[in-house]
C-alpha cells in the first residue's frame, strides 16, 4: 500500500511515564504511517497544566526514541509549524469555541461533576462519563447564548436518538447512540480550558491528520468527536481503535502501573526487541478489551 499522502498521529500527555500499552499503541501508528509511506506527527497533548510536568516530556521523547519510535514531525524532529505542542494552539481552540457557540450548538453548564454523576440514571461504566442529566440545557430555540467563556464549563448538545456510526479500521463498524450511550459532554472547561474532545478534533484537523490511531477506550469518544467535527463542517479522519492490553488481572494498564512502564522495564534489562515480543505475547494471551 503506498499513499504518500497518509498523515497519522500519536499524542501522548505528559502526566506520567509511557507504560507498555502506550507502546503498544504507538507502535501500531507507527507501523501503519510506515506501510503507507505516510508522515507520523508527534503531539505534545500538554493541555492538563495541574498534570502535566517537563520532566514527563523529556521522559516521553527519550523513552520512544529508545522503543525504536520514529516520527517524521514534532518535537525533538524539527520542522517548521504547525505547533506541536497542544498547550500552543490556543488560538484555534478559542476559534473552534466561538464557531460552535455561534451555532447555537453549546451552553453553558453550571453543574458540577458530583451533581451530574448523583442525578444520572443510567449506571455507567469505567471511566466513560455519566449521561449529563440536562439541568442547563436550554430550549432548542433558545440554543445561541451570549455569555462570558470563562467561569462555566460549555457542553455540547448532542442529537438525542441519531446513531453515531463510523467504519473502524481495526475493529470494523461502530455505532453508539446519542444521548444513550453519550450524553451532552463538555467541550470547554471551567478553568477557561478546552476539554479534551474539541482540542483534539481542532488539532487532528488542524494538522491534517488523515488516520487517527488509538486505544479502544476512546471507541465512545470518537462518536462525541464525530458529531463535532460535524458541527465544526470539518472533514473527518479515518479511525484506527487498537485493542487494549490488560494486565495478569485483567485491568487496563494504567500509568499508575509502574513496573510496567517503559523505563522500569528498560531498567530491568529488557530491550526494545523483548518488549514488542511481550506485547505480541500479551495480546495473544490475555482477552482484548475494548
Ligand atoms: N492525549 C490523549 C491521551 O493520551 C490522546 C488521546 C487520543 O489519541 O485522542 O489520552
Amino acid at each position: 500500500m503506498r499513499d504518500g499522502s497518509y498523515r497519522g498521529r500519536i499524542a501522548p500527555s505528559p502526566t506520567g511515564l509511557l507504560h507498555l500499552g502506550h507502546a503498544a499503541t504507538f507502535w501500531i501508528a507507527f507501523e501503519r504511517a510506515r506501510t503507507h509511506h505516510g508522515h507520523l506527527v508527534l503531539r505534545n497533548d500538554d493541555l492538563d497544566r495541574s498534570r502535566c510536568r517537563p520532566e514527563f516530556v523529556e521522559a516521553m521523547l527519550e523513552d520512544l526514541g529508545w522503543f525504536g519510535l520514529q516520527w517524521t514531525e514534532g518535537p525533538d524532529y524539527g520542522g517548521p509549524c504547525p505547533p506541536y505542542h497542544q498547550s500552543e494552539r490556543r488560538e484555534s481552540h478559542l476559534e473552534g469555541w466561538s464557531r460552535l457557540r455561534e451555532g447555537g450548538f453549546i451552553y453553558p453548564c453550571r453543574c458540577s461533576r458530583r451533581e451530574v454523576s448523583q442525578a444520572a440514571s443510567a449506571p455507567h461504566w469505567g471511566d466513560e462519563e455519566p449521561i449529563y442529566p440536562g439541568f442547563c440545557r436550554p430550549p432548542e430555540s433558545h440554543a445561541s447564548s451570549r455569555e462570558d467563556r470563562a467561569g462555566v464549563s460549555w457542553r455540547f448538545r448532542v442529537p438525542d436518538g441519531e446513531e453515531i456510526a463510523f467504519n473502524d479500521q481495526g475493529q470494523g463498524r461502530q455505532a453508539f447512540v446519542a444521548g444513550r450511550d453519550f450524553g451532552d459532554f463538555i467541550v470547554w472547561r471551567k478553568d477557561d480550558m478546552p476539554a479534551y474532545q474539541l482540542a483534539t478534533v481542532l488539532d487532528d484537523a488542524g494538522m491534517g491528520i488523515t488516520e487517527v490511531v488509538r486505544g479502544a477506550d476512546l471507541l465512545v469518544s470518537t462518536a462525541r468527536q464525530i458529531v463535532l467535527y460535524r458541527a465544526l463542517g470539518l472533514s473527518l479522519p479515518a479511525f484506527y481503535h487498537c485493542p487494549l492490553l490488560l494486565d495478569q488481572h485483567g485491568n487496563r494498564l494504567a500509568k499508575r502501573h509502574e513496573s510496567m512502564s517503559l523505563r522500569a522495564l528498560r531498567q530491568q534489562g529488557l530491550s526494545p526487541q523483548d518488549l514488542r515480543a511481550r506485547i505480541d505475547q500479551t495480546r495473544k494471551s490475555f482477552p482484548l478489551a475494548r
